[in-house]
């Protein structure tokens, strides 16, 4: 059987996700290993939510709400928007690929940081755009190569404020100069899965342009700072006109009833969340020390994980890690050979981290 495939169907390389824990245990032939690579949140859950997935399990023979009223609205209080203004995903990764689907055509290009968050290009190539990868500058998105890069052909700007995988940030002051040279015509995507963890007071809050009469889309998670990473469940905010449609495309049941119900009680869950800030920002800082004594290079972030300069080949640093039962994430595929990122775990996991490090840097 000879089958058509679109060619940028075929020149997708496949997305290649870490290997789950117990998979790697049962391959090296070691226990009680610790996971610092999917920057998710250490505390786990948010007992309320739990205790509301509980009690949603008797309804599972129902379809979800399409329109998910609950949390929608829920959302649209705490974060002062109109519920018009919101489109719920399964995942933000889901936003991401519908995103491309209504706003690019083959042909088409979208603009995105590098290195960066490998969904955009995989959900922009999938539309069959291309991508225009801008490199960082000092490990900062730099806006003014951004706009540099922008050709007629440009649909969809993506940004990624804190950025993953550096951590750091873009300046409120850069971003309005940024968004006031913004052509019309293009679709400025702000990736904020990390937002919640900033202590900068400099970085922009992307709900503060909605209204600015661009096109601008803001996409925030209940996979990081939330730690419900496992039920797929991501939020966006714009303007209603890209709301609807966005909502033309997306599959009706396409946030499970478990999901909305746990984001409803997360999002009430003020004293897990400022838990959860509170010991990363105190671990960053413990860590970061810890490095500086070993003389060890980082990058000081504003999310929940950062990038350590490791001085040598980042894959054989990874695998001698891992026999110390340690998992964080090489850089080499975001062409950053010599960094792995860490995640911040608990403050237990993060010293067993740092004393395996030590001991294989040396
Ligand atoms: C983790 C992450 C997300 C969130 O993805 P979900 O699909 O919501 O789990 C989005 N963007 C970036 C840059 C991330 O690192």
């Amino acid at each position: 059987m000879t089958l058509s495939i679109p060619d940028y169907i075929l020149a997708i390389d496949p997305y290649v996700p870490g290997k789950p824990l117990e998979e790697l245990e049962r391959e090296l032939g070691i226990r009680d290993s610790i996971k610092l690579a999917s920057n998710e949140n250490p505390f786990g859950s948010s007992p309320r939510a739990l205790a509301a997935i509980q009690q949603t399990l008797s309804n599972l023979h129902r379809y979800p709400d399409a329109a998910a009223y609950g949390l929608v609205h829920r959302i649209a209080d705490k974060l002062a928007v109109a519920p018009q203004a919101i489109v719920l995903g399964n995942g933000s990764d889901e936003l991401i690929a519908m995103i491309a689907r209504v706003f690019l055509r083959p042909g088409d290009t979208a603009l995105i940081p590098q290195p960066g968050f490998q969904m955009y290009e995989i959900m922009v190539r999938c539309c069959g755009a291309t991508t225009c990868g801008v490199p960082l500058a000092a490990m900062t998105t730099d806006l003014a190569a951004i706009q540099g890069h922008i050709t007629p052909s440009t649909r969809l700007i993506f940004l990624n404020n804190p950025h993953n995988p550096s951590g750091t940030i873009f300046s409120r002051a850069d971003f309005e100069r940024f968004l006031d040279a913004l052509p019309a015509g293009i679709v400025l995507v702000l990736d904020e899965a990390y937002i919640e963890f900033v202590r900068d007071p400099t970085c922009p809050n992307g709900l503060a342009y909605l209204q600015c009469g661009k096109p601008i889309i803001c996409i925030r998670t209940f996979s990081k700072a939330y730690g419900l990473a496992g039920l797929r469940i991501g939020y966006a905010m714009m303007p209603s006109n890209l709301a609807e449609l966005l909502h033309r495309i997306r599959q009706p049941f396409n946030v499970n009833s478990l999901a909305q119900a746990a984001a409803m009680a997360a999002l009430e869950d003020d004293a897990f969340l400022a838990k959860t800030i509170e010991h990363v920002h105190a671990e960053l800082d413990f860590m970061y020390a810890y490095l500086e004594q070993l003389g060890i290079g980082y990058f000081k972030s504003q999310a929940n994980f950062f990038l350590i300069d490791v001085g040598k080949d980042a894959n054989a640093v990874f695998e001698a890690l891992l026999r110390e039962g340690v998992v964080v994430r090489p850089m080499t595929s975001y062409a950053l050979p010599d960094f792995i990122r860490v995640n911040v775990g608990l403050h237990h996991e993060n010293v067993r981290f740092l004393e395996a490090l030590s001991r294989v840097l040396g």
